[in-house]
């Protein structure tokens, strides 16, 4: 039997981690028939010593004759028996029973070589990302240290007017940037850290006018970013200026740093999610915090962009059904419509998303605020599966009153499950939009047209009330309308 993964090619991505020209090296002093006679009995007559032309049975498959053979100066062997081919490394893999870069430690040794531990290039990348990680955490003591001075009385006025203690103060790492040019820039410089590292780190702009760079985050309150390893890579800032014309800003993408692939919270949120809580994804740190500090420990958001495919994936990792929590306003729908749109084709069994919509004008803080966590703990337990915001989306403001419209209405909905690619999760969307069409036109709601309930929460509880009470019967459900017979 041909040993498994005989001739197999040489796993480059293995081979480029070691330093360029390395295994040339390894391989012009290495003797394959060196390599191979220990473990088989070369054929005397067969083989030709003087041209490295050597023939034994083969080591890999049972014979008696000696189909094997070893081109020692081109490092190269093949059995014409059962196919299998390589070089001294592929041999010492199948024979020993070890990875690529062990079989190259075992030749280096007997070659007389040292294996690098690392492709210097990938070692200085690496080095470079943890000087810049170093840079972050000194930013972030720095801006810690801000906000128990005295610049910092007014965001520690602000905090606490947002309930947001000294406890939750240190938790979140909250700090200050004064609101100077460069408050950040002379600290640094002045512990030694190069101009060209607080730059490579966001942390600081270029001067056009050819003066020092300045502060990337003036007068702010600042939220320090962590990977899913707990490192510092960006920070988000919070003007106190009302007149700033940003109001929350955050890093620009960096070597540690990609907006997109990055959601706030997302180390505590991954613990709290394992251990049982619902992962919902806000839409700013302030309501990441606000539902931490009230019990909802697996909040995260998305860092000043719409939920990306990405970050989709990223949830999808933690939880099946993310619950995506949206302010209570047209720009909450809004983000629901293009959440759906990017959710759609990677649906995938057992894997989706429920929306929950907070009261009309109110974020998720202001609903802990004003409400506390319970009345939060009710949006969460009403999320809408991903369907009926579907179905709301295409019908909202639709006149439905004439063949012709219903038939347009018809084809907008075939069209968004069909973009569904999952074949099961195609099938059940069908079913449920055919039922929930069936309700729409069978129970007289044209009198309520779906247009009629635009915009808002106020009009929102009740048609989530409105749905499950006016589920058709189910005699009824079998005669399906025409909608989705496609
Ligand atoms: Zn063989």
């Amino acid at each position: 039997m041909p040993p498994l993964g005989a001739g197999r090619a040489l796993p480059h991505i293995h081979a480029m981690s070691l330093p360029p020209g390395f295994l040339d090296e390894l391989r012009s002093r290495t003797s394959l028939a060196q390599v191979v006679g220990r473990k088989v009995m070369w054929d005397t007559r067969k083989s030709n010593q003087g041209r490295g032309d050597m023939w034994a049975p083969c080591p890999f498959h049972q014979e008696k004759t000696a189909s094997f053979h070893v081109d020692d100066r081109k490092g190269f062997y093949y059995c014409f028996g059962c196919h299998a081919k390589g070089d001294a490394i592929g041999f010492v893999r199948e024979t020993e029973n070890v990875d690529f870069i062990e079989a190259v430690r075992i030749l280096a040794a007997e070659a007389g070589m040292t294996v690098p531990e690392r492709d210097p290039a990938a070692q200085q990348k690496a080095d470079r990302r943890s000087e810049l990680f170093e840079v972050m955490e000194m930013a972030v003591r720095h801006f810690r240290l801000g906000l128990q001075t005295a610049a910092g009385a007014a965001a520690r006025d602000y905090l606490d007017g947002r309930g947001l203690g000294p406890e939750a103060r240190e938790r979140f790492e909250l700090g200050f940037a004064a609101d100077g040019w460069q408050g950040l820039w002379d600290h640094l410089t002045g512990r030694g850290v190069a101009a060209r590292d607080i730059l490579d780190c966001g942390l600081a702009r270029p001067s056009r006018k050819g003066g020092d760079p300045y502060d990337t985050f003036r007068n702010r309150i600042i939220f320090p970013i962590r990977d899913g390893r707990g490192r510092c890579i960006a920070f988000g800032g919070r003007a106190m200026d009302p007149d700033d014309s940003a109001k929350y800003l955050n890093s620009p993408d960096t070597e540690l740093f990609d907006k997109s692939r990055m959601l706030y919270n997302l180390a505590p949120a991954r613990e709290a999610a394992g251990k049982g809580a619902p992962l919902i994804v806000a839409e700013g740190y302030m309501d990441v915090i606000a539902l931490v500090e009230a019990g909802f420990g697996a909040a995260v958001a998305p860092l000043g962009t719409a939920v990306t495919a990405e970050q989709l994936q990223m949830l999808w990792r933690i939880s099946d059904e993310p619950v995506i929590a949206l302010d209570g306003d047209t720009a909450g729908l809004r983000a629901a419509w293009r959440v759906i749109d990017l959710a759609l084709p990677l649906l995938e069994a057992g894997k989706s998303l429920r929306f929950a919509l907070m009261p009309q004008g109110l974020d998720p803080d202001d609903v802990l605020r004003r409400q506390g966590p319970r009345a939060l703990q009710a949006v969460l337990d009403g999320a809408l599966p991903m369907v009926d915001l579907l179905w709301r989306r295409e019908t909202e403001g639709r006149q439905v009153d004439s063949p012709e419209r219903r038939a347009a209405l018809d084809k907008v909905l075939n069209e968004a499950v069909a973009r569904i690619r999952d074949p099961a999760i195609r099938h059940h969307y069908g079913q449920a939009i055919r039922d929930l069409r069936w309700r729409h036109f069978n129970q007289g709601r044209q009198r309520s047209a779906p247009g009629a309930r635009r915009g808002g929460k106020a009009a929102m509880a009740p048609v989530r009330g409105e749905t499950r009470a006016s589920l058709p019967p189910r005699a009824a459900t079998r005669s399906r309308p025409i909608c989705a017979r496609r």
